[in-house]
């Protein structure tokens, strides 16, 4: 029988209808009681980390989350969060450079229905992530969501209120769960030798800027000022606007040559940048040695920064270890 950590959060899942709309009141064993036939494959330990909606997410909580795990890592076989769904996806990949190389399932869910509903998806999930969390292939961080096993650093919200909520971006899921099967499409758990590692901060001077036609670049100098990266969202595969009313080209060379680090990213959810396609691209991307995103997500772009930032400011070092893959996040890393 395996022994699972449950780690409670809050967020949907655990809400209760209130005066003024849904807020999470319930508890992890609370939660467990709706499962009972978990009971038939794992012994379940409930830990209760915070309550809240996840909209009131920030990386001290991530910090909280790794250091639990951390400490009760060599007690349990695997351990499942209960997450709201807003800002999971940040937390899944959060999660994924906190705690890597990870032969244990760390698994992440949560419901768009609180689970005292009687319509509702929170009991399958949670059943999802117990079942995923005591299977022996199982590994690493993933999002367990409407019977898909999404790796922690390709999850995205992508719908606000259907079952299917959660997307893998630009990466297959790793598995499905079918009735009380799991399927994996990608099953990389014996290539990883390593010893699973903790890391125990964050930079949390991480901003982002999505471009809009016309958007005065000023904007762009309020963030750099106040923080130690900026993530730009573009359009397309990537650029930045350059004419006689907007002009970034200025104040990208201003900040860069400060020291700030500026990733360019796409607003274009599916497929990712390339910077060297247009003029309009390519050569502010090499006069000033842009980090580009490519193919990672909005959420593994924001949550790594902060990570390698709690690392080092140097800017070399922190462009290579941002094109390192780590659990899945980028494939065209191409510096
Ligand atoms: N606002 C909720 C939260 O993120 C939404 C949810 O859980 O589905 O906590």
């Amino acid at each position: 029988m395996k022994h699972i950590l449950l780690l409670g959060t809050g967020g949907t899942i655990a809400c209760k209808r209130g005066e003024n709309g849904l807020t999470p009141l319930l508890t992890g064993d609370e939660l467990l009681s709706y499962v009972p036939d978990a009971k038939a494959f794992c012994e379940v330990d409930a830990l209760q980390v915070i309550n809240i909606d996840s909209t009131n997410m920030h990386p001290k909580y991530w910090l909280m989350l790794s250091r639990a795990i951390e400490e009760h890592y060599d007690n349990y076989d695997g351990f499942v969060i209960c997450h709201g769904t807003d800002t999971m996806a940040y937390t899944a990949a959060a999660m994924s450079y906190l705690i890597q190389h990870s032969q244990k399932p760390i698994v992440i869910t949560g419901a768009q229905k609180p689970i005292d509903l009687d319509v509702t998806d929170a009991r399958t999930n949670l059943l999802d992530s117990l079942r995923f969390a005591s299977c022996e292939r199982a590994h690493g961080v993933t999002i367990v969501f409407d019977g898909k096993v999404i790796a922690g650093t390709r999850g995205k919200k992508e719908r606000s209120k259907s079952y299917n909520a959660f997307s893998s971006i630009n990466f297959p899921c790793l598995a499905v769960i079918q009735d009380d099967r799991i399927l994996f499409y990608i099953d990389d758990k014996w290539q990883d030798k390593r010893r699973v590692s903790f890391c125990h901060t964050l930079n949390d001077r991480v901003s982002l800027l999505k471009l809009i036609p016309s958007m005065d670049s000023k904007i762009l100098d309020y963030m750099a000022e106040h923080n130690d990266a900026v993530v730009i969202e573009s359009f397309g595969v990537g650029g930045l606007p350059s004419n006689d009313s907007v002009d970034f080209y200025e104040t990208i060379q201003k900040w860069v040559s400060q020291g700030k680090i500026i990733v360019m990213t796409t607003q274009v959810t599916q497929e990712g940048s390339n910077m060297s396609v247009y003029e309009v691209g390519k050569k502010i991307k090499a006069d000033f040695g842009l980090i580009e995103s490519y193919d990672m997500t909005l959420e593994a772009t924001v949550t790594k920064l902060m990570w390698i930032l709690g690392q080092t400011k140097d800017p070399d070092r922190v462009k290579d270890l941002f094109y390192q893959t780590v659990e899945h996040d980028i494939l065209w890393n191409m510096a």
